[in-house]
């Protein structure tokens, strides 16, 4: 396979005022040319600041890569300067946020906008600027470019604004798209219309996408791949359908169990998985998930399980073979 990514080890910490914490700790993972990938995870598992550290932003906020290789196109980016990741980033990567007013100016028009992120990687005038960013603006589903072009940011609804900064990092036409929570700001029918251009894009230019959020029924209609965090940790790798037929972490099976059925009220776990994620100052002995885990043993408590090969998944638990064995990792259908 034609990987685009490879991390491994990946250590990333903040030095926060009960002291320095690891909020990504060993993690690794790698995305194949034309994948989708979703990380997902509760909040405060590590997703965002995985994220970040590829894109080497976690510098600016006082976090810190501690330990390990991110290798994007067999390029490594950990020991690149500013200059070289201000290139790479917004040219062959590019991010989408969860809310897409504060990533846009509100003094510039969504023309100007768009128009000075496509001059920033192509030499070309800037009247061919303005007629790319229109085809762009089309591409992301927005009628009337021309009148759209005009407005400002205030202007627009979420979805509109979340459509523009689709268009803005499709400017560079990235080889890899990182979107953290791009619908968790936007109403069902949007956040429906958005994962569906982000399929296409993936389709029409072969795109990697990682994708991050704590929705794993998202993470169902979108990923080739899923990514299972918690604490900072990988927990479980496994392909989207290998996930739901069977997971094979207890952390995995609680949060599809919280996954409201078709029928359900979006958003309303039907069963929450009890306890809550540890902060970072007190991270659990053993395994991190051991304190809510209700197969928990001694060694769980005391003892950390790497994430191991099993076939073609990769999970992080002493006990799988036991609790495939005792059909325990079984989902429940009813809360
Ligand atoms: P969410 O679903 O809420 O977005 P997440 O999985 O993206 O959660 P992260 O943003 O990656 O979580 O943060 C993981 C942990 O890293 C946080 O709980 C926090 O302890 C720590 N952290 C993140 N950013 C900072 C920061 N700027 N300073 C100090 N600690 C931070
Ligand atoms: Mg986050």
């Amino acid at each position: 396979m034609d990987k685009i990514l490879e991390v491994k080890s990946l250590v990333t910490g903040y030095q926060g005022k009960d002291g320095f914490v690891r909020a990504v700790d060993g993690v690794s993972f790698d995305i194949n040319r034309g994948e989708t990938i979703c990380i997902v995870g509760e909040s405060g598992s590590g997703k965002s600041v995985t994220s970040m550290s590829i894109m080497r932003l976690v510098e600016y906020e006082n976090g810190r890569i501690i330990e390990g290789e991110i290798k994007f196109n067999g390029e490594e980016l950990t020991t690149k300067n500013t200059e070289e990741m201000r290139r790479i980033r917004g040219s062959k990567i590019s991010m989408i946020f969860q809310e897409p007013l504060t990533a846009l100016n509100p003094v510039f028009t969504i023309g100007k906008q768009i128009t000075e992120a496509i001059l920033f990687h192509h030499p070309i005038s800037k009247k061919e600027a303005w007629q790319r960013a229109e085809e762009l603006v089309r591409l992301v589903g927005i009628s009337d470019p021309q009148a759209r072009l005009k407005q400002y940011p205030h202007e627009l609804s979420g979805g509109m604004r979340q459509r523009v900064m689709i268009a803005i990092a499709l400017a560079s036409e990235p080889d890899l798209l990182i979107a953290d929570e791009p619908t968790t700001a936007l109403d069902v029918t949007i956040e429906a219309q958005i994962l569906e251009l982000l399929r296409k894009l993936r389709q029409e230019r072969n795109m990697s996408i990682l994708l991050i959020t704590h929705d794993i029924g998202v993470a169902a209609e979108m990923a080739d791949r899923i990514i299972i965090m918690y604490a900072g940790k990988v927990m479980e790798i496994a392909k989207t359908k290998d996930i739901f037929d069977q997971p094979l972490h207890p952390y995995s099976k609680g949060l599809l169990e919280s996954v409201p059925k078709m029928n359900g009220e979006r958003g309303v776990p039907l069963k929450s998985i009890k306890g809550s994620i540890p902060s970072l100052n007190e991270i659990p002995s053993g395994c991190r998930f051991s304190p809510r885990c209700p197969f928990a043993t001694d060694k769980c408590h005391t003892e950390e399980p790497l994430l191991e090969m099993r076939g073609e998944r990769q999970v992080a638990c002493w006990h799988v073979d036991y609790l495939i064995e005792n059909s325990l990792l079984q989902i429940e259908e009813e809360g």
